[in-house]
Formats: structure tokens, C-alpha cells, sequence
């Protein structure tokens, strides 16, 4: 039996337009207000990354109300980040199609790039993962967070290269987004999470083809397969679809309707490896090694086993700032040692999680049947509030940090943090009994299926819990 036939709709024909099916059309009757939009986005990006660059490092008493560079730090890492996250899990992909200056800029080169044919190799699906990955683990060999220099480089590097995919590739589309964008992953995974999504009505698209319309192309940037799309993953919800045929409107779901009947139909292994080893432990391991008691014990055995041995050469040794770490003027240096642990501290983190993760899952599809890697797969899925929840507590705890710093602190933050890792707890578990109950009917299964998946939404947590409230 194929369980995805027999799921529930939502593709119920409204009798009268709502006001979100009103808001998809004035997106898509105002693309010219959005792009005026996306060129103010793109100046303020790049006045925020290219005039830190030009003035000197900030002293102790700056605060973001009085420095550039204190600013543009704030809003990249406190505002950017954190938001834009949490505003994926709210109304899907907003940002990427009505905002985002890395996009915007990719698309008005391919407007006016050669229009290859976009090859092979940069269609592979594991691109956005690695680059996650990569991009993760070098920000914090550089501190990205705390200086402009690395700052401009990733995020900067990061345009260009969106730029120079934009003009070899496509015409009028985003290749990079689709394919390569660094946290395009995340985005695909968190929009599933959304209550809002363009719902496309096969039965009006087949009748409208039946009564001989032709409304043209849509010009869809993120090469979305439009007719069949049925999740909001790949939609970068811009709205130039939105009426297209009287069967495409923005519209209200289940926030947990994707996960539990659209994620399981085609396993999807480049998000499980970024769910596990990338949300839930790179990531994790990247907020946490700066205050992790385990790092610094690391850190000072090492020392000492790199002075007996007599090699102090590691401890002695940086690298340029573009490689790891190094401001002297603001005694703030790592050395290749310290690199060296940090990335092995990532790494390993991220190794951990994925190992005990996957173990969780392994033993959660077992207790409902056969082994199935299908299972398996979905079964990750039910993990994206837990992993989703704590990349934004990671992100936000910059926005506190550095809010605290210039003198405003925001009242119950730790209850806001535990209410936040409660609800994402909550939702997985949720979405666990509903996949499961998609699988196996015996209720004592699922419930063994609960409790092996338990494991893996206590690992989630007992991080958040250390960095928050112990360490
Ligand atoms: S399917 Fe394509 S054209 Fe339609 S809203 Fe999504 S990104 Fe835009």
C-alpha cells in the first residue's frame, strides 16, 4: 500500500477569495514595487558589509548606537540571522523571494549572464549541506561574528560567487539558490514548518488546460516544477505564480501537513546528513565550543601534552586572519592549536550527534516494522522543529548578548528559551506519533517508536541546556 495516496487535502477549492489568496495576487500584480524593494535591500547589504571595512576596529566602550561596525554586527548576526530563520518557519521562503540581496543580485546577472545550461555536477543535492557545513566551520575559524574583515569575505565571497553562477547559468533564474546557496538546505528544511504555502490545485490546472487557455510561462526564479510542486520547500513564495491557471494561491495549512504526508514520499538522505550532523550537531558544536568547560580542559591537556612532548611549535604558530583567528591588538589570536581543537571540537560534535541521532531513528523504524531507509528518512523530518528551534535560540543568543552589552536586557528570556525548546519538543514528538501512525497501526510499536525517538529530542535539548543554563 502506497500510505502517501491515502493523504488528507488541503487542496480544498476556496468558494471566495481570502485575504492571503489576496495577498499572493498583490504580490504578483506588484513586481515592480518588490524589486524597487530588493535594490534598497541590496544597498543597505552592502553598505552594512563594505563600510565596516573601511573604519578602524571598534574599542570597549562602543555600542551599536554610536559605532558602524557594532551596528552592522548587530544587525547581521542579532537581526539578519536569528529573523530571518524564525520568519522561514512562519511564511516560508519570504526572504529568499522578496528579499534576499544575494538572490536578487544572481537573478539580474543571469538577466543579463550567457544562459548556459546549468550543468550536472552543480545540480548534485548535497551542495547545500557541505556548503553549510563549510561556511559554518569557517566563520568560526575566523570569528565572522566579531570582525568585518571575515565578515565581508564569507558573506561577500558568497555574492560574488551567487553573481558569477547568475551570469553563466539560466536565464532570469536562480541557480545559486536552487542549487548552491549556502543555507538554502535550512530554508527548504524550516519552510516546511510554515502554515503558509502557494497551493497548486491539480483538478483546476487540468481544466483550465481543458478549456484551451494559454497564460504563458511563469517565470519562476528557483526552477520550481510548479504543476507537481506540493510541498514549500523549493518556493521561494514570490507570488508570479500566484492565480496562474485560477490553480495557484497563497494559502493557509496545517504547519505540520508537509512533514507528516509530503516529506516521506521521496527520501531525501543531503537533509537528513544536514538535520543530524548540520543543524543538530555542527551547528550546535559551533555555538557552543567558545563556552564549553570541555573545550577549555581540551585546550589546556593539549598544552600540556604538546610541552612535554616538546613540540610547542602549535602553540606558538597563527595563521592570517582569513584562515584563523588573529588580532593581536585585541588580544584575540588563536593558534594553531587552538584551531586545530575547535575544528576537531565542531567536527566531533557534529560526528556525535549524527551517530546518536541516527541510532535513535534506527532503532525508532525497527520498532515499526522492517527496515525501511523510507522510514528512516521522514522519520528525521519529525526533527526539524527541535533542530530549527535551537538554531534560532543559537542565533538570538547574539541578539541578547549583544543588546545586553549596550545596556538592554530583555526581560524572561529564560523562560522565553525553555517555552521555545518545550513547543519544538512538543511538535516533534507530534509529528513522530503521526509518521509512525502512517507505518505500523499497533499502538504498543508506536508508542516503542516514541520512546526510541525520546532519545533523540533529549540529545536536542541537553545541548540547548548546557550552553543556557549550565555552563
Ligand atoms: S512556485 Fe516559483 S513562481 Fe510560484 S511563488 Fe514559488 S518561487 Fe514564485
Amino acid at each position: 500500500m502506497n500510505i502517501f495516496n491515502a493523504v488528507p487535502s488541503t487542496y480544498a477549492v476556496p468558494k471566495k477569495a481570502d485575504p492571503w489568496q489576496r495577498v499572493g495576487d498583490w504580490l504578483f500584480r506588484h513586481r515592480t514595487h518588490i524589486q524597487v524593494l530588493q535594490w534598497i535591500v541590496v544597498g543597505f547589504y552592502l553598505a552594512l558589509l563594505i563600510v565596516p571595512l573601511l573604519l578602524p576596529l571598534p574599542d570597549r566602550t562602543a555600542t551599536i548606537w554610536n559605532n558602524t561596525i557594532r551596528f552592522a554586527q548587530f544587525m547581521f548576526w542579532g537581526i539578519w540571522w536569528p529573523f530571518v530563520i524564525l520568519g522561514t518557519a512562519l511564511v516560508g521562503r519570504m526572504w529568499c523571494g522578496l528579499l534576499c540581496p544575494e538572490g536578487s543580485l544572481s537573478e539580474f546577472a543571469s538577466r543579463h549572464g550567457r544562459g548556459g545550461a546549468i550543468p550536472k555536477w552543480l545540480q548534485w543535492s548535497g551542495w547545500p549541506t557541505a556548503a553549510f557545513a563549510l561556511t559554518t566551520l569557517y566563520g568560526q575559524m575566523t570569528s565572522v561574528y566579531q570582525y568585518p574583515k571575515p565578515a565581508a569575505l564569507i558573506l561577500g565571497g558568497s555574492t560574488v560567487a551567487a553573481i558569477a553562477v547568475g551570469y553563466a547559468y539560466g536565464r532570469n533564474k536562480r541557480v545559486w539558490c536552487r542549487y548552491l546557496c549556502p543555507v538554502g538546505g535550512v530554508f527548504a528544511l524550516l519552510s516546511k514548518l510554515a502554515p503558509l504555502h502557494f497551493r497548486v490545485e491539480p483538478v483546476l490546472w487540468r481544466l483550465s488546460q481543458e478549456r484551451g487557455e494559454k497564460p504563458g510561462a511563469i517565470d519562476c526564479a528557483p526552477l520550481v516544477a510548479i504543476k507537481t510542486m506540493r510541498g514549500a520547500s523549493d518556493c521561494h513564495m514570490c507570488g508570479r505564480c500566484s492565480g496562474f491557471r485560477g490553480a495557484i494561491t497563497l494559502a493557509r495549512r496545517s504547519p505540520s501537513h508537509e512533514i507528516i504526508h509530503v516529506a516521506g514520499v521521496t527520501p531525501k538522505p543531503a537533509e537528513t546528513v544536514l538535520i543530524l550532523a548540520g543543524l543538530m550537531g555542527l551547528a550546535v558544536g559551533a555555538f557552543h565550543w567558545s563556552a564549553s568547560p570541555w573545550f577549555i580542559a581540551a585546550n589546556q591537556r593539549l598544552a600540556e601534552f604538546l610541552i612535554e612532548a616538546g613540540w610547542v611549535a602549535p602553540l606558538e604558530i597563527t595563521l592570517p586572519w582569513w584562515i584563523l583567528t588573529n588580532y593581536p591588538e585585541r588580544n584575540d589570536v588563536l593558534t594553531l592549536a587552538d584551531g586545530g581543537l575547535l575544528v576537531g571540537y565542531v567536527l566531533g560534535t557534529a560526528a556525535a550527534a549524527a551517530v546518536l541521532l541516527s541510532a535513535a531513528l534506527a532503532l525508532a523504524v525497527r520498532c515499526l516494522g522492517q527496515w525501511d531507509v523510507r522510514r528512516f528518512h521522514h522519520l528525521a523530518q519529525t526533527l526539524i522543529p527541535l533542530a530549527g528551534a535551537g538554531l534560532f535560540l543559537g542565533l538570538s543568543a547574539m541578539t541578547v548578548t549583544q543588546l545586553r552589552s549596550d545596556g538592554v536586557v530583555i526581560p524572561y528570556v529564560a523562560e522565553l528559551r525553555a517555552f521555545l525548546l518545550c513547543l519544538a519538543a512538543a511538535w516533534s514528538a507530534y509529528l513522530g506519533w503521526r509518521v509512525g501512525g502512517l507505518y505500523c497501526r499497533s499502538a504498543v510499536a508506536r508508542i516503542g517508536a516514541m520512546l526510541c525517538l525520546s532519545s533523540a529530542w533529549a540529545i536536542a535539548v541537553s545541548g540547548w541546556v548546557l550552553f543556557f543554563w549550565l555552563w
